[in-house]
């Protein structure tokens, strides 16, 4: 088999997203035993770091080693047993992934459905959770990646609280693009993913559990099925103090590259990093309204990460999108689900989220528009995108 030499791309689709040399050469360090006393000392220090991105003390705060669908099933593994009841926001194609998998786990499933490019509706919820005195978790996506739609964390963990049920909140496309607040949510299990904001290759999935998720799962009166994901067995990996035992070998290296990560972010500063991500969406914005193209969801409910575009009439998106990879090196994403055909999604995450990628991105969008002969491509994108004020 030939070397594989990956091409030059520029990452603005849903995941993943640019990785920054820094983090590269950070993976490139020599691999030591993940049982070494030094590892374990790393260990720790990474848990601190992935505490503050969660804004959370919770204990129970580690990196998975596996992609992020893997956190889902993990989450709700150790969280419901066979026959609970289990309350889904399902807006979106992560929200539809979240209940098969409780499903296909023995949990009997309550949807609370909104259309796709909506945020979770609130009232809906409480209804459902009123309806269903006996579900004992309540989970959503927080970003929903497929549609662009950002759900109300706040309110909707409240509204578990309220009803004695545990929450579990996809953070998977929000960490480090926008506030994640763990502990003032009252969050109780909380998963991400590597590839998005935190500009890492995909593979980890940085997890935390409040102190009442840790407690159900000791409580519990079947053992988790899965033995990788039982939350008891890697605690003991992750959580033992001195006498860490082991439980599978983690990735050594990709998990220097969240540790440089996450020391990326706290040189930047979060909240810089989420108004940086603000700010450039509001240029992209600008650029995209003078190209006439409308974005899926309402003001109110925008990701600044993940933007997503209805596709004009007439114009083949697919075309549009091999013109972007073949001449600009650049990626957008297609549509999902129902929105297959209809919309863009054009991400703006962790290091992809620079001023260059915005002007790359509408004029490379533009020239692409063009060769479809569409009417809105006027060449005003990029000049009205400069136009909106970007703080340093
Ligand atoms: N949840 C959301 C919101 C996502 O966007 C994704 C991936 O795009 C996942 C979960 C699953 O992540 P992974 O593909 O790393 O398994």
């Amino acid at each position: 088999m030939p070397p594989f030499e990956p091409p030059v791309r520029h990452l603005m689709g849903p995941g993943p997203s640019d990785v920054p040399a820094r983090i590269r050469q950070a993976m490139a360090a020599p691999t030591i035993g993940h049982l070494d006393p030094e590892f374990q000392g790393f260990m720790e220090s990474l848990k601190a770091g992935l505490r503050a991105l969660f804004q959370t003390e919770n204990r129970m705060t580690f990196a998975l080693s596996a992609p992020a669908t893997a956190a889902m099933e993990s989450c709700l593994a150790n969280l419901l047993e066979p026959g609970e009841t289990a309350v889904i926001c399902r807006n979106g194609a992560f929200g539809g992934r979240l209940a098969d998998m409780a499903r296909r786990l023995g949990a009997r499933v309550v949807t609370v459905d909104d259309d796709w490019g909506m945020a979770p509706d609130p009232q809906k919820v409480e209804e459902a959770l009123r309806a269903h005195p006996e579900a004992r978790v309540l989970a959503f996506v927080h970003a929903e990646t497929s549609t662009g739609a950002r759900a109300d964390a706040a309110s909707l963990c409240r509204l578990a609280h309220e009803h004695d049920c545990l929450s579990i909140v996809d953070t998977v496309t929000s960490l480090g693009g926008i506030e994640v607040a763990v502990d003032a949510w009252g969050a109780d299990a909380v998963y991400s993913g590597s590839q998005k904001c935190l500009s890492c290759p995909p593979g980890l999935a940085p997890v935390t559990f409040s102190a009442r998720a840790v407690e159900r799962v000791r409580a519990r009166r079947v053992p988790v099925a899965s033995w990788f994901h039982d939350l008891s067995l890697i605690a003991a990996y992750w959580d033992g103090e001195g006498g860490r035992s082991y439980h599978h070998t983690a990735p050594v290296n990709a998990l220097y590259g969240l540790a440089e990560a996450v020391a990326m972010l706290r040189e930047e500063g979060l909240e810089a990093a989420w108004a940086r991500h603000r700010m450039l969406h509001e240029r992209l914005i600008a650029g995209l309204a003078a190209l006439d193209l409308e974005p899926l969801v309402a003001a109110g409910a925008r990701l600044p990460q993940l933007n997503t575009v209805r596709v004009p009439e007439g114009i083949d998106e697919a075309a549009v999108r091999r013109h972007l990879l073949q001449r600009f090196r650049l990626e957008i994403g297609a549509g999902l689900g129902p929105l297959a055909g209809r919309i863009w999604r054009i991400g703006l995450m962790g290091a992809a989220a620079c001023p260059e990628n915005v002007v790359l991105c509408l004029s490379a969008l533009e020239d692409a528009l063009a060769a479809q002969q569409y009417r809105g491509a006027s060449g005003a994108a990029v000049a009205a995108a400069l136009a909106v004020e970007v703080r340093a």
